[in-house]
């Protein structure tokens, strides 16, 4: 259907190439222009009020004006818009979250900053790599990731990710990185199997991959401890407790992808400590700053540091960096964040309203077009099967249409294949959810 575009529409598709977005259905519908945002709440250039389900993209955890973040951001470029971290050069709020970070997430030694969630990835495989040079093991360089992980779309991060669409079209992924299997009972699981059973196969698979490919050629394996834009896959009872094992046993780092679920999004402060993951190294971006400011970072456990600081002398420096890695109004932000997570104690408050989420979740688990119903602290997922609409019979398009019926009922979800997903603001209240769930039944009765 063509509507009639507005002034700022056509504008937008004659301006704009837009990320993830089929270009031709958005130059014939054209563009939701949003305006600000309150609280857990947007606004669009109509002035009509969303409640935000996504937190934006998986990053606003403290909702969308926040005074304090918004001051400081303005304190730091006032005083140092703009400096760099290479050759030496250093500044204090980029030392400050360094510290911070490390004091959150035991065993970690040394921070190194990004922009973006795939430069965090990207980053992570060049440690592996140089990691293993550093150790004359110049083979030890594959990377295993999983079926449906997502860690970011340049060409390596994209490769990681293990959806079709990132690699459709892109003749990816690139060699060395191979994709172990999804850990999802209820899409996985043979006929009977329980979660723990389940978890052991998958391991055992992971470690004939392994053994195929030759423990000696392995560096990494990488892994979201939930797993978000694949669908909010919570792993299954004993998952990571049986992976862990498998990687120590063939000397393979373990990179933690806390993109989403790092700074309390599970009710701990990282993901990994929840899922019993022990990382040798963990990405963070997104909540990090809250997503007011683009930061991520990455931060690696002393062995790592300490091959990586002492050899750099006879394999080179490590020639990696980017021109925004560390900017001070990103690094002010981060560490402002940081403290208020501290100070609200953000991990808590996830743990206490969790239940009222699951409650409202749990509610649609026997729809007829709802398979399974799952959720971890503030992260949540209605899996959608087409029902008997043939016009949902494609993957993907129940979700779809069932994220755009909610627009018009002032609720902003996202479709995750045929997921419904959920990832609120960290603020949100108890009434505040009762909102964002309110048109949701009646929507699925609507989609049957
Ligand atoms: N890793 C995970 C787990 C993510 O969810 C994302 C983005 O959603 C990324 C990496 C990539 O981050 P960015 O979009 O900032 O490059």
């Amino acid at each position: 259907m063509t509507v009639q575009l507005t002034n700022m529409q056509t504008r937008d598709v004659e301006a704009l190439l837009h990320p993830y977005t089929n270009a031709v259905t958005h130059r014939a519908q054209g563009a939701h222009v949003i305006e600000r945002g309150e609280g857990v709440y947007i606004y669009d250039n109509t002035g009509k009020r969303f409640i935000e389900g996504m937190a934006g993209l998986w990053c606003c955890g403290l909702g969308f004006n926040n005074a304090e973040l918004v001051e400081v951001a303005k304190a730091q470029l006032d005083k140092l818009p703009y400096y760099h971290l290479f050759a030496g050069r250093s500044f204090e709020p980029a030392i400050e979250l360094a510290e911070k970070i490390k004091d959150l997430a035991p065993g970690m030694s040394r921070v190194f900053y990004q922009s973006s969630g795939s430069e965090a990835n990207e980053t992570q495989i060049k440690l592996a790599w140089y990691y293993n040079n550093a150790l004359g093991r110049p083979d030890k360089k594959k990377i295993i990731s999983r079926v449906k992980g997502y860690h970011g779309v340049s060409i390596v991060s994209a490769s990681l990710t293990g959806l079709p669409y990132n690699h459709k079209s892109f003749d990816l992924p690139v060699d060395r990185i191979h994709h172990t299997a999804t850990p999802h009972h209820f899409r996985g699981a043979h006929a009977g199997e329980t979660e723990l059973e389940f978890s052991k196969r998958l391991a055992t698979e992971l470690e004939q991959m392994i053994e195929a490919e030759g423990p000696d050629t392995i560096a990494a394996f990488i892994a979201e401890p939930v797993m978000g834009a694949g669908g909010v896959i919570v792993p299954p009872e004993g998952y990571f407790e049986a992976i862990m094992p498998v990687l120590n046993r063939y000397d393979i780092l373990c990179i933690a992808d806390e993109v989403i679920c790092g700074f309390g999004r599970t009710g701990e402060w990282f993901g990994h400590q929840r899922l019993n993951m022990q990382p040798t190294s963990i990405s963070m971006a997104k909540q990090l700053t809250s997503g007011y400011a683009p930061l991520s970072a990455v931060a690696i456990n002393a062995e790592m540091a300490d091959v990586i600081e002492n050899h750099s002398g006879e394999i080179g420096i490590f020639g990696h960096g980017f021109t925004y890695g560390g900017h001070p109004m990103g690094c002010a932000v981060g560490s402002a964040a940081l403290d208020i997570y501290m100070r609200e104690d953000i991990p808590a408050k996830v743990r206490a309203i969790e239940p009222h989420f699951r409650n409202h979740l749990m509610t649609h688990k026997d729809h007829p077009l709802v398979g399974e119903a799952r959720q971890i602290g503030l992260l949540g997922a209605l899996e959608l099967t087409p029902g008997g609409n043939a016009m949902f019979s494609q993957p993907g398009k129940v979700g779809a249409h069932l994220a755009t019926r909610l627009v018009e009922h002032g609720v902003i979800l996202r479709a995750a294949g045929d997921s419904l997903v959920f990832c609120p603001p960290m603020t949100i209240t108890e009434g505040e959810l009762d909102e964002l769930f309110a048109p949701i039944g009646a929507c699925l009765d609507a989609t049957l």
